[in-house]
């Protein structure tokens, strides 16, 4: 332990040092566009609905729970998650000011109620123009697989269509959660895929939707908009919070650290490393590529020394008590709300204590 604590203590002085000179640059640099300084409030439910022109055709409507993306054009809306209930009448308004035209697709970016919630609200306000009729085993015709309520076998046929990945479905029927319930029907993805990834076209622009396993969740999806030069990152990407590893829905820290690097891949930046491709995270502001990268290296730094601490046989309490975010705490710890610097750390502790006890040829 000593010999660790010297080691350690250094790399938290090092670390804490570039910090705060990245942080002192970001400061300087000129803002590449107004929305990057908006929406830094950390989104409250129920809150103040917020608009943000994303960029192109995307729009940005957060503050009422998870961030909410639209693209809307002549053909329509598509929404990217759908935030609470309570708020979908006011971000209907809101998309009503953007297009005259049907909501058509809604893309669900995972299972967790606060980026599902809005759906049935959502989705039934919308037109699905490929209404499917449902074949004699009740399943859709749109292939895929989709929601069947296995109460009364009825599949919604009506309103926009809602995608998801498959992992997500099984969440909300109840299907894997082994006895916890389900989600209102309502609430369930009409159409899933379970590929890595599915194409639309819609409003003149291709849209990727890019499935990351094993991230946030086991369902986690992307929306890559081609020509707005947007990407809807869910919760793999969270700048007003630690990475929000949940491992009670299949999500790791590789997994999560995968999805960042993807958007790293995609992502062009314009001018001096800021602007071009802009990044929506579940929660959180606009970023841009260089933001993406501080949150990466942020959580391989910390993924590494927890796993060193875990090498050194140090218990969860010992980390815990470690200070081993302390550099880090400050821009994104939170000791109150749904994922406290507590559960982060824990989250990451138990998840590299899987690998490190999991037979040889796991874990890598
Ligand atoms: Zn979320």
């Amino acid at each position: 332990m000593p010999a660790y604590s010297s080691a350690f203590r250094h790399l938290v002085i090092a670390a804490a040092a570039v910090l705060a000179a990245s942080t002192w640059l970001t400061a300087q640099s000129p803002t590449p566009s107004g929305a990057l300084t908006a929406a830094t409030e950390r989104p409250v439910l129920g809150g103040h609905l917020e608009h943000l022109l994303v960029s192109g055709q995307v729009h940005l409507l957060a503050g009422t729970g998870a961030n909410v993306v639209v693209q809307a054009g002549d053909e329509g809306a598509i929404f990217v998650d759908t935030s609470t209930e309570a708020a979908g009448r006011d971000l209907l308004a809101k998309v009503a000011e953007l297009t005259t035209r049907p909501i058509r697709y809604v893309i669900n970016t995972s299972g967790d109620l606060d980026h599902v919630g809005g759906n049935d609200v959502i989705a039934s306000a919308g037109r699905n123009f490929a209404t499917p009729a449902p074949n004699s085993a009740g399943i859709g015709a749109r292939g895929g697989g989709g929601a069947v309520n296995p109460n009364n076998n009825t599949q919604r046929t009506a309103g926009a269509q809602v995608y998801a990945h498959e992992a997500v479905l099984n969440r909300l029927s109840g299907a894997l959660t082994s006895g916890r319930g389900a989600a209102p029907f309502a609430l369930w993805p009409s159409d899933t895929f379970f590929t890595m990834k599915k194409t639309l076209y819609f409003n003149g622009e291709p849209l990727e939707l890019l499935h990351v396993p094993a991230a946030h969740s086991d369902g986690d999806v992307m929306v890559w908009f081609r020509k707005s030069d947007v990407i809807a990152a869910g919760d793999v990407y969270t700048p007003d919070r630690f990475p929000m590893i949940d491992l009670e829905h299949g999500g790791t820290v590789q997994g999560l650290l995968d999805g960042l690097n993807r958007i790293i891949d995609i992502t062009v930046p314009r001018f001096n490393q800021q602007g071009g491709t802009l990044v929506v995270g579940g929660h959180g502001r606009i970023a841009n590529e260089s933001d993406v990268v501080e949150y990466r290296d942020m959580a391989t730094i910390i993924r590494d020394r927890i796993q060193l601490m875990l090498s050194n046989n140090m218990t969860l309490q010992q980390v815990l008590a470690s200070n081993v975010v302390l550099d880090y705490d400050g821009i994104y710890g939170a000791r109150t709300g749904p994922w406290t610097t507590e559960m982060f750390i824990t989250a990451v502790y138990r998840d590299l204590a899987k690998a490190k006890t999991a037979p040889s040829g796991r874990g890598q």
